[in-house]
């Protein structure tokens, strides 16, 4: 027999153990027990002996513990050790601070599906609709977005008033200190519709129930503070706003120069140990209304009144506005959206420690209690403004475009507009399944460090893009600004989303993969922890369970990558059902693939990885959308797999296909190990890249879903406020599509036979009774036609203005400033002179 079928069989044996991720015992029996049976059936016999003969000595060294241990991993240990990079404080925070769900199984290269599946379909309790359908709805309807952005920069009194008495500044509060108990996912529903009628609206809530005083108290606040901050902050009382970010820490949170000076002070009348705080914070939401600041900064004890340490660190504290020395009031001004946002100075502001938040003991925890609760935070308010954002345009773009007509068709029906219009239903639907999944980890109890990252990166970034396509459909019924306009103010607004909580690049680049990477591996943490047990032994023991599950997970990884790329993702176990499975099974091979380069940039980089942010950036792109589609299998199931939906899951499903494929493909082409680039790409695309974008029959087949009544329709458009009337111009055009789309075969008559007539009137109204004296038309027809003329002149219908109507109210003193400035050359215009309030301490 030839020499190759002993080697063939070996390769089998070790191919198949590597797939199925067999013990290392099973795999070796195996190996052994088929190459003596090749032996026996006549297999070449010098190959067949020598692949024994290395089989049991790999067996020898591999299982005999003792030995394994000296041989391979106490080297290892200490080559890792040695390598290892180190953790800095805000990165060993980070990885604390966040707990893995299911996004840890996209690391493993096999994913475990039932984890997915055993998640509980998220609902809302009674309580929770009824608010929804109630409060809710309510201050939708009151909400006149044009009044809020262009009139008055601010909300209506009569919508704070109406906001604080139904304690939507509490819903995080639970209901024992006065607020609403609200889980995160009914927290989503509400930010999610309020987002669809004025982004100003939903900010100014979701800022109290997002990271803040409320959330932080919650968690770490003591007895009294949590007594008597809480149910003033549920019923409005109080209004909090949260500053970390300065002129000199922006990104870089961590290198805040604001600082306290333990000493003591007056409070109350009384002297007690306190902080002198001296800050300069900018971009705080709610700052200008604000009653009580949450204010971070950096703590310091140089007369050592609380023991030791000089630089205790970053600290919290709650300092009331009326606190002397804190300068407060004055507005920024983000991209015409007049949430209420400004600075906040403070020198020398006196507090007891009693005001930091959990007390001294939490003196110099801060950084770790903002990481803890921006997970929360960064998975709700964000995505969920943007599926709110992203739901109405789908289903008001879908309505102007049938509605609207250019060459005699509705503009939705020419090719260009249809794949603008199918992209928005993709990416509608996609971010709306990823917004509830992160709500919902948080629902569970879950701290989604990775997933909030992902939710808030990807949805605000796909929101952007709706927004884009939306303002390209309605041309320039979306360019011209006033009442009338559901778009124009959304779509300025986009970046504000793509900036706050984390600006985006710095979110994809440095964040989703970098915390991923460690956070969710299977074995990387365990790892690194190992190497720190101070018992040499245990150490050890550690060390080498973990390292030979990641040897063991690496090898099948590739086997895995390559077989699955090679057959297609056709075979091997997947959840779902006849049409879902093979989606299901795509999604094993890209994870296999994730964890292969994963593992070979981390163990061929080592600390040099976080600064190579293109290959995290991109790897981390390749995590995300293997979230995001698992998410949105996850709901289409949830939803009772409807059949109508199945363009949407279709869409979305193979753009992220498409999105990890090429985001992997540049990750390889540009792998900074040039000779490992290559061999992944054999491992990982041995056919080349396959994925396609959204083809054009499926762009049709989700465009059309939206120009159209039904259900799958209705279900993009449930959770956003589509009620028709006079404040809500969007949800009277997506009102109206049912009662276009039966007059249009009506319509299309009467056209025809104008067009075949000689009649001569030029009035519509004379040439629609014309229509019925000929016989055309029906008398109850020409009365639809009438209201589809109403209904087509309300939706393209666009607002004009006298010029004093749109000057601004500071023109008058812009006019009287004028010709004084010209004279000293300065510009009057500008809002307050750049301030220099002299704190340096730790600026490098
Ligand atoms: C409207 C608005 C509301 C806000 N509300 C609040 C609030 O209530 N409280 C609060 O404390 N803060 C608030 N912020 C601050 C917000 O979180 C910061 O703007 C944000 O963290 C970025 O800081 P920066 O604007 O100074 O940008 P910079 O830090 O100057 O960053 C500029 C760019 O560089 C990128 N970048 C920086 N470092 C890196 C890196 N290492 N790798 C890759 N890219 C990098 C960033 O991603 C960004 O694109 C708000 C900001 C805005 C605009």
């Amino acid at each position: 027999m030839s020499v190759v079928y002993p080697l063939l069989v070996a390769l089998l044996v070790t191919g198949l153990a590597a797939y199925m991720r067999w013990r290392l015992p099973v795999y070796f029996i195996a190996l052994l027990g088929a190459l003596a049976l090749t032996w026996v059936l006549g297999g070449h016999v010098a190959t067949t002996l020598t692949l024994l003969v290395i089989g049991a000595l790999a067996a020898v060294v591999l299982l005999v513990a003792p030995l394994r241990k000296s041989i391979i991993s106490a080297p290892a240990l200490r080559i890792f050790a040695k390598i290892l990079p180190p953790l800095s404080e805000t990165e060993r925070v980070a990885l604390e601070a966040g707990t893995v769900g299911f996004e840890g199984e996209l690391f493993s290269g096999r994913p475990n599906w039932d984890m997915l599946f055993a998640q509980p379909k998220p609902e809302l309790t009674a309580d929770e609709q009824a608010f929804l359908d109630g409060p809710v709805e309510d201050v939708c309807r009151m909400t006149n977005d044009w009044e809020i952005t262009h009139i008055r920069a601010d909300l209506s009194p009569e919508i704070w008033d109406y906001i604080k008495r139904n304690k939507f500044f509490g819903m995080i509060v639970p209901k024992e200190y006065g607020g609403l108990g609200f889980t995160a996912l009914a927290n989503h529903k509400v930010i999610q519709k309020l987002a669809s009628v004025s982004s100003v609206l939903s900010s100014t809530v979701g800022v109290p129930n997002s990271l803040g005083p409320a959330e932080l108290l919650m968690h770490y606040g003591t007895k009294e503070q949590k007594d008597y901050y809480l149910p003033r902050l549920a019923d409005g009382r109080e209004v909090p706003c949260f500053g970390l970010t300065g002129p000199w820490a922006g990104s870089d949170a961590t290198s805040i120069p604001d600082y306290g000076v333990v000493t003591r002070g007056e409070w109350n009348g009384e002297q007690v140990l306190g902080v002198k705080l001296t800050f300069d914070k900018r971009y705080i939401t709610l700052a200008p209304v604000s009653t009580l600041i949450g204010l971070a900064f950096r703590m310091y004890d140089p007369d050592g009144l609380l023991g030791q340490t000089k630089d205790i660190g970053i600290t919290l504290a709650l300092v009331p506005r009326d606190t002397a020395g804190v300068e407060i009031g004055r507005r920024h001004f983000p991209l015409n959206s007049p949430f209420q946002n400004g600075p906040i100075h403070g020198r020398e502001v006196f507090v007891p420690l009693s005001q930091l938040i959990g007390g001294p003991e939490f003196a110099g925890k801060g950084w770790q209690m903002l990481v803890e609760c921006l997970s929360i935070g960064r998975s709700i308010t964000l995505p969920s403004t943007a599926s709110g954002g992203a739901k109405l345009a789908a289903v008001v773009t879908g309505s102007y475009a049938r509605i609207r007509k250019q060459f005699g068709l509705s503009i939705g029906r020419f090719e260009g507009v249809e794949e603008a219009l199918g992209r928005i239903a993709g990416h509608a639907y996609t971010i709306s399944a990823l917004a509830e999944a992160s709500a919902a980890a948080v629902t569970r109890g879950e701290l989604p460090a990775v997933p909030s990252t992902i939710s808030k990166y990807h949805c605000t970034e796909m929101a952007r893009q709706v927004g884009q396509d939306a303002m390209d459909i309605h041309g320039g019924k979306g360019i011209i600004l006033g009442p009338r306009n559901y778009l124009g103010r959304a779509w300025q607004a986009a970046p504000i989303a793509i900036t706050v909580e984390g600006a985006n690049i710095m979110t994809r680049t440095l964040m989703i993969f970098g915390q991923g990477a460690i956070l969710c591996h299977p074995w990387v943490l365990k790892e690194m922890k190992a190497t720190q047990i101070t018992d040499p032994r245990e150490r050890l023991d550690t060390f080498d369970a973990a390292l030979f599950g990641h040897i063991g997970m690496a090898i099948s990884n590739a086997v895995r990558s390559f077989w699955m790329a090679l057959t297609g993702s056709r075979f091997g176990a997947a959840p779902g059902d006849a049409y879902t499975r093979r989606y299901f099974r795509r999604l094993n091979r890209y994870s296999a693939a994730l964890a292969l380069v994963a593992d070979s940039s981390m163990s061929l980089l080592g600390g040099k990885l976080k600064f190579k942010e293109n290959l995290s950036g991109r790897l981390g792109d390749v995590l995300s959308h293997l979230y995001i589609a698992s998410a949105v299998l996850k709901r289409f199931h949830d939803e009772g797999t409807p059949e109508a939906d199945k363009p949407l899951l279709a869409w979305s499903f193979h753009n992220s296909c498409f999105e990890i494929e090429k985001a992997m493909s540049n990750a390889l082409r540009n792998f900074p190990v040039r000779w490992a680039g290559y061999l992944l790409w054999i491992l990982v695309f041995p056919l080349g890249r396959r994925a396609q974008y959204p083809s054009d029959r499926l762009s049709h087949k989700a465009a059309s879903l939206l120009m159209t009544p039904n259900e799958s329709r209705d279900r993009m458009g449930r959770g956003v406020h589509t009620t028709p009337h006079a404040n809500n111009p969007a949800g009277r055009i997506i009102s109206y599509l049912e009662a276009v789309v039966l007059a249009e075969p009506v319509e299309r008559k009467f056209v025809k036979a104008l067009k075949n007539s000689d009649i001569e009137a030029l009035d519509f109204a004379a040439q629609l009774d014309e229509g019925v004296r000929e016989g055309w038309i029906t008398a109850e027809e020409r009365d639809q036609l009438r209201a589809l003329r109403e209904m087509t002149i309300d939706t393209i219908a666009v607002d004009d203005f006298d010029t004093e109507e749109l000057r601004s109210a500071g023109y008058a003193r812009f006019a009287a400033l004028n010709s004084q400035a010209a004279a000293n050359d300065s510009n009057p215009m500008l809002s307050s002179p750049a301030t220099d309030t002299d704190i340096g301490r730790n600026i490098a």
